[in-house]
């Protein structure tokens, strides 16, 4: 028999103890799933200001104090703390990779006030990157993959295939590069480069550089082993269009023998109203009169009178462009004029808070925000709405529409990326939710409308509830396919 791997999975944001979206759930579910197929997994990730220690149950690793890490001008040092995830019986070891000076404030990758990126977010990644590589030598557990996810830890291919491309304990490893978000790339200027230590061959454009600028995602890009992102439809989306590939379709087009689509999945353990301990009320398939129960509490907690006969729309988003939220400040009236209740849980730019403010402000009624970041809160929107809206521009995977198939909550999304894959339109055989093709807030009133007139239908209704409820997109058909992508690399 093969024998198990060693695979570190290299992340900036893993649930529980720092997330701002679908990524920490990844990074927290996926690990689990691959440990349970009895490989050696660990996960390493920033020890950010906002993860609290004791809470967490981080403790000190004596072993790795004051490691040097090489950076221009000036090396600076890590430690590093431990930690687990273990959402059942399956444990697995976090390392936190610490610097107070770089990552001891509580934001990620922006300001919390002024929700502006740090102006330091080269050096706090070129340090992570190199920091993971210089932990793991003291440490000394060889990996057989690095699995590096999106741009904060791009830059790890390009120092194995350089730096580090003569090091004996890094003489079997490869890397494999998931993007999670080809919109976001850790852009910087040209000044960014001699902090990283690179050989200077790699500002090129064969190299680092992108339009003149270091580009993060497009190191892992290029010096990946492999490449995976979280849909087929997405797979094939960034490398054949531009607005899908953001300025770097031809370097993902240069690489697709090597690019491969893997679903995300869901952890049911999780995100499952049968046993979700953070929803009133839980409920399955053959207890789906108990939904109501949900419904009430979430109308009754958001300020919300309830009628049975509306149906309540739920949106769980940062609040960015991507999300398509612009396609509802364009119809808001349109919308309004319609039988439905809209909840809406999401943080991010100031022109959607402003948007949800006014609407609520509008339609007191019939609308209510919560523009703020709620783990719990985000359960009991899934319980407790009817339908899920999700009109993104583009969408890697998400993660909310196959939440809101187990809770019987029927999504509404724009046909593209990992939505387009993961929901049948109710027109068909065994259809789970509504679609629809073009961006354009016509079509996504069309789709509502769809939506709220099939709810009145209650039978009907009940069997596309079923038809979603019964899915499974649970994670171990999509780790299977990541062990055989790692497998062919080492060939073990
Ligand atoms: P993305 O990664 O692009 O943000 P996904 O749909 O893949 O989108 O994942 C979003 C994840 O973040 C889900 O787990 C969702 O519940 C969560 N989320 C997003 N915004 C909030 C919020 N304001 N409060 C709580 N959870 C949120």
């Amino acid at each position: 028999m093969a024998r198990p791997l060693n695979i570190l999975f290299v992340s900036s944001e893993v649930e529980p103890f720092a997330k701002t979206g679908g990524l920490a759930d990844v990074s927290n579910a996926l690990p689990q799933s691959i440990k349970g197929s009895e490989h050696e997994i660990r996960v390493i990730m920033p020890k950010y200001g906002c993860i609290n220690e004791r809470k967490s149950k981080l403790h000190d690793m004596i072993r790795l104090k004051e490691i040097e890490v090489p950076m221009g001008p000036r090396p600076r040092t890590a430690s590093v703390k431990s930690s687990f995830i273990a959402n059942n019986s399956i444990k697995v070891q976090v390392y936190f990779i610490d610097n107070p000076h770089l990552f001891g404030r509580s934001g990620l990758y922006v300001h919390p006030d002024t929700k502006k990126d740090y102006p330091d977010n080269d050096e706090r990644f070129i340090f992570f990157c190199r920091g993971v590589l210089e932990v793991l030598k003291k440490l000394g557990w060889q990996p057989d993959i690095i699995h590096c996810n999106d741009w904060p830890t791009g830059l790890i291919p390009a120092y194995l295939k350089t730096v580090y491309k003569g090091d004996p304990f890094y003489k079997d490893t490869r890397s494999v590069f998931t993007i999670h978000n080809m919109a976001y790339q850790g852009v910087f200027p040209k000044s960014t480069f001699p902090k990283t230590q690179l050989p200077p061959e790699l500002m090129g454009i064969e190299g680092v550089e992108a339009y003149g600028h270091v580009n993060f995602l497009k190191a892992g890009l290029v010096f990946s082993d492999a490449i995976t992102t979280v849909s087929e439809r997405y797979a094939q989306e960034i490398r054949t269009s531009e607005e899908f590939g953001a300025g770097l379709q031809g370097i993902v087009n240069t690489r697709k023998s090597d690019l491969t689509g893997i679903l995300n999945g869901v952890d049911y353990s999780v995100w499952d109203p049968s046993v979700d301990s953070l929803i009133p009320l839980k409920y399955d398939a053959k207890s789906i009169d108990l939904k109501v129960e949900d419904k009430k509490a979430l109308l009754s907690k958001m300020g919300l009178p309830f009628h049975e006969r509306i149906p309540v729309i739920g949106i769980i988003s940062r609040l960015a462009d991507q999300k398509g939220f612009d396609l509802i400040g364009e119809e808001l009236d349109a919308l309004m004029k319609m039988d439905l209740q809209l909840v809406v849980l999401g943080t991010g730019e100031k022109k959607y808070h402003d948007l949800f403010e006014k609407a609520q402000r509008k339609f007191p009624e019939k609308v209510a925000a919560a523009l703020t970041f709620s783990e719990e809160l985000a359960h009991l929107i899934e319980a407790g709405s009817d339908m899920f809206l999700m009109p993104s521009r583009y969408e890697p995977c998400g993660l909310n529409q196959i939440y809101s198939l187990r809770y019987g909550t029927i999504p509404i999304v724009r046909a593209t990326g990992g939505l387009d894959d993961t929901i049948d339109d109710a027109g068909s055989p065994g259809g789970t939710g509504f679609k629809f093709k073009n961006y354009s807030s016509a079509d996504m009133v069309k789709a509502i409308q769809r939506a709220v007139s099939a709810y009145g239908d209650q039978p009907g209704w009940r069997k596309l509830v079923k038809n979603g409820m019964a899915k499974d997109f649970s994670w171990e058909a999509s780790a299977k396919k990541y062990i055989q992508l790692y497998r062919t690399l080492t060939r073990k």
